[in-house]
């Protein structure tokens, strides 16, 4: 039986450690997936530094990319867009498994489902290992939806669509239809950088980035922005759309004031303990202005981010949002580059 080579996380304050386990056999509805490429999330970052909590000790990465190396019994034999699955595919997979007979995968929300599984969050235990990107292998577990992927997207670019492109195709689904309107990105972090390519490939008439940061706001314009402003007063127009990636509580209620008649805003940044928001009811009535919420995605907002991904690939340059490569040996170092320097994102190749 084949072992797998895996960074081990015990938890905050802990350097990782390298281990090397037997792969299981595999279990009903259950893939082998060699995994090649995985980039670390803000999230990933959190969990290291003790930000956010996990069950330990535990695989982190959920941005993974890899092949397809063996299937268990009773595997899904098509992918998400229909295509037959087989050995040697290269794929991208939804950071979840759930139950699509749960109530809330029935009503479109299988991120929200009971029991959820997620890759890069479980714990290691006797039964279940293998789960996260930093690892030579993950056990795709039954239920999850998985995208078989072109050659022309590099394993660097294809580990970005699982969190971040997935995440902003289910928040441009919500938004609506960006044609002919004025999109306003606030936070010109990953997401927004995706919201600005995906808002200007939407044929929408203006894309405006806002960001406290010159370095992003200028990349922002790299990836389809017009144009950018460090306070939403300084834009001097109304927008349509709003789609908001900052999660700070001001720049929520400042840009809700820049809404036109009619407008959408989509809250997608606050995933972290906030104070409540002080709005004034008669204005969003008036207005006729919709707040939406969205956390992750569902199977069909990977297939968009697949399908974004494989359109433009030649459009922008999504490489350059990885700064830096580091191999799995040296995932710590990966882990404190990543900290200190705060890029886009820092890659790991997985041998
Ligand atoms: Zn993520």
């Amino acid at each position: 039986m084949n072992k797998s080579t895996y960074a081990r996380f015990e938890g905050s304050g802990n350097k990782l450690e390298l281990m090397q386990d037997e792969l299981p056999e595999l279990k009903e509805g259950e893939i082998l997936v060699k995994n090649t490429f995985t980039t670390l999330c803000r999230s990933d970052l959190y969990t290291y530094q003790g930000i956010r909590k996990e069950k330990t000790p535990t695989i982190l990465g959920h941005e993974i990319t890899g092949y397809i190396v063996a299937f268990g019994p009773d595997c899904p034999k098509f992918d998400n867009r229909g295509e037959k699955l087989k050995p040697g595919d290269r794929i991208t997979w939804a950071i979840y498994a759930s139950d699509p007979e749960d109530p809330n995968s029935r009503k479109g929300f299988p991120q929200k489902a009971k029991n959820i599984f997620k890759y890069g969050h479980e714990q290691i235990t006797g039964e279940s290992n293998f789960h996260g990107g930093l690892s030579q292998f993950t056990i795709i577990r039954k239920h999850t939806p998985i995208v078989i992927l072109k050659k022309i997207v590099s394993d660097q670019v294809a580990a970005l669509i699982n969190c971040s492109v997935a995440t902003m195709a289910a928040t441009v689904r919500l938004a609506g239809d960006l044609r002919d309107k004025h999109v306003l990105i606030c936070g010109a972090g990953m997401l927004g950088i995706i919201g600005s390519a995906m808002a200007s490939t939407s044929s929408a008439k203006t894309v405006s980035s806002l960001d406290i940061d010159n370095n992003r706001l200028k990349i922002s314009k790299l990836f389809g922005s017009k144009y950018t402003g460090n306070n939403v007063n300084e834009f001097k127009r109304k927008f349509d759309i709003i789609i908001e990636t900052s999660g700070v509580p001001e720049v929520m209620t400042d840009t809700l004031q820049q809404l036109e008649i009619g407008g959408v805003a989509v809250w997608v940044g606050a995933v972290f303990p906030q104070n409540d928001l002080k709005i004034n009811a008669e204005f969003i009535v008036r207005n006729l202005i919709t707040i939406k919420g969205l956390h992750n995605y569902n199977d069909f907002d990977l297939i968009s981010a697949v399908d974004f991904i494989e359109k433009n690939i030649d459009v922008f340059d999504f490489r350059k949002l990885i700064t830096a490569d580091f191999d799995l040996q040296n995932v710590n170092q990966a882990f404190d580059f990543a900290v200190n320097q705060k890029p886009y994102r820092v890659g790991v190749f997985i041998p």
